[in-house]
């Protein structure tokens, strides 16, 4: 029907090999990587035996499935509890168990496979080294079809709720060049392993003293791409398009520099204050902050209903600025500038973070939520001008009235005296 190539967005359909496949049988151009590279990076096992060849560090763990849980317990206890128990094929931080005693193995580890079949067709499992702090720190790659692999630096993407990110930024605040040069090499060779075309992201953990590990290569353009995009310059779409129309990358590693600082902030339709539970309904009001070095991505209008199907995102909120600092200043403003009712959202918990001294001094790591925001009445606004008068009458009320109920017949009730008040208020 006279179409040329697919480019599969980053939903299900772009991590999909047997998708890819069928595109390509008909003729059409898949904009991505090979079916092979896709069902390769698929599995977190077959990804790390991949990249073994390489001099890649791996965080410590079982590199097969577990299928002797006595051996499987012997190897968690050698590396030291707490553990992780993964799903191979798991995506999203779905599939993820932390072991904290070796008395509770058997039990999570039985949970963890049947979690892996239900949610991912593929029961196989295996153990990590459960990092106390981590970050998590990402290198964008892009490869072209005459084999030239270059990386576009990292995003830091350590605030993150539930194994998911939340808000990302580009570049880290605590990487060196040396450092980001060698996770850049590292990422470059994870992508050589699989042959790899396309835009792809190779994911590190990086430990308190700055030790980096292997996590897993997403085989797609990713969310949080537009940060890359602002501080390279680059339309990493455009690139997609012309890597996958057999054009050789214009540009080599030593033509790539990093400029300016940029913050992404998913926008979820969430409840920050119930646990960043999905909150559905209608947009009522839906208004978009403007301006320098504010981006927008979204797909919604004033009106329109928040499905319940999927990640309940409805923008990613995008700030770019000359460095950090500036960066953080313009997504405060487009924060308290951007107007949406009818749902809860994840902006309020935003401007906790753009606020909060840890994320100001570049000094946090995945644990952020549970550290600093055990309690999510912060959130809560400060009173308005009117709630505040409000309150004041009616302490006043009740106070009076608790003095005069043995003089006074019939004492004002706080409601008709707050409706008085607000007679006078608008005359
Ligand atoms: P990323 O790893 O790019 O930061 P997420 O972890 O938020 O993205 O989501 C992982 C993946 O789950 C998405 O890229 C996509 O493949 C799938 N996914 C999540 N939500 C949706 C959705 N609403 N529609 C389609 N796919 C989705
Ligand atoms: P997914 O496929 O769901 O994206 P990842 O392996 O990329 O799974 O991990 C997602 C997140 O889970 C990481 O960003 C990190 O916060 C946490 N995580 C994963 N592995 C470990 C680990 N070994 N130790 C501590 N945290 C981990
Ligand atoms: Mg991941």
């Amino acid at each position: 029907m006279g179409v040329d190539a697919i480019h599969p967005g980053y939903g299900f359909l772009s991590e999909n090999a047997q998708f890819a496949q069928q595109v390509k049988e008909a003729g059409i151009t898949f904009i991505g990587p090979s079916p092979n590279a896709i069902e390769l990076m698929g599995s977190k096992l077959a990804a790390k035996a991949a990249v073994a060849q390489y001099n890649i560090p791996m965080v410590p763990g079982t590199e097969y499935a577990i299928t002797d849980l006595e051996e499987a317990k012997v190897i968690a206890t050698n590396i030291g509890f707490p553990i992780l128990i993964k799903a191979s094929a798991g995506g999203g931080g779905k599939g993820m168990r932390v072991v904290e005693r070796v008395t509770e193995f058997e039990e999570q580890m039985q949970l963890a496979v049947s979690e892996a079949t239900s949610a991912f067709g593929n029961g196989a499992v295996f153990i990590e080294k459960y990092i106390g702090s981590p970050r998590h720190i990402e290198i964008q790659v892009l490869g072209d079809t005459h084999g030239n692999i270059v990386h576009l630096f990292e995003r830091e993407c350590s605030i993150q709720r539930r194994h998911q990110k939340v808000i990302e930024e580009a570049p880290s605040a605590v990487l060196t060049p040396e450092l980001r040069a060698q996770m850049g090499r590292c990422a470059v060779d994870v992508a050589k392993a699989c042959d790899y075309v396309g835009a792809g992201t190779v994911e590190f953990l990086l430990d308190e003293n700055l030790n980096f590990f292997f996590l897993e290569m997403n085989t797609r353009l990713q969310v949080e791409h537009p940060v890359t995009e602002q501080i390279t310059g680059l339309d990493l779409v455009k690139e997609q398009i012309k890597i996958a129309q057999g054009a050789p990358l214009s540009f080599s590693q030593k033509d790539l520099s990093i400029n300016g600082h940029a913050l992404e902030l998913r926008v979820y339709a969430e409840d920050p204050t119930n646990n960043f539970l999905p909150d559905i309904g209608t947009l009522t009001t839906y208004k978009r902050p403007q301006g320098l070095g504010v981006r927008v991505d979204d797909g919604f209008e004033e009106g329109m209903e928040i499905p319940i199907y999927y990640d309940p995102m409805i923008a990613k909120l995008v700030t770019f600025g000359k460095d950090r600092q500036d960066a953080i200043d313009k997504m405060i403003r487009a924060i308290d500038e951007y107007q949406i009712t009818g749902i809860e959202t994840t902006l309020p918990f935003g401007r906790f973070v753009m606020e909060h001294e840890a994320f100001r001094s570049g000094n946090f790591d995945t644990k952020f939520i549970q550290r600093y925001f055990q309690d999510p009445s912060v959130l809560k606004p400060a009173p308005s001008q009117e709630e505040a008068e409000i309150a004041a009458v009616l302490a006043a009320l009740f106070a009076g009235q608790t003095k005069e109920t043995s003089t006074s017949t019939t004492p004002a009730t706080p409601t008709s005296a707050m409706s008085d008040w607000r007679k006078n208020r608008l005359k």
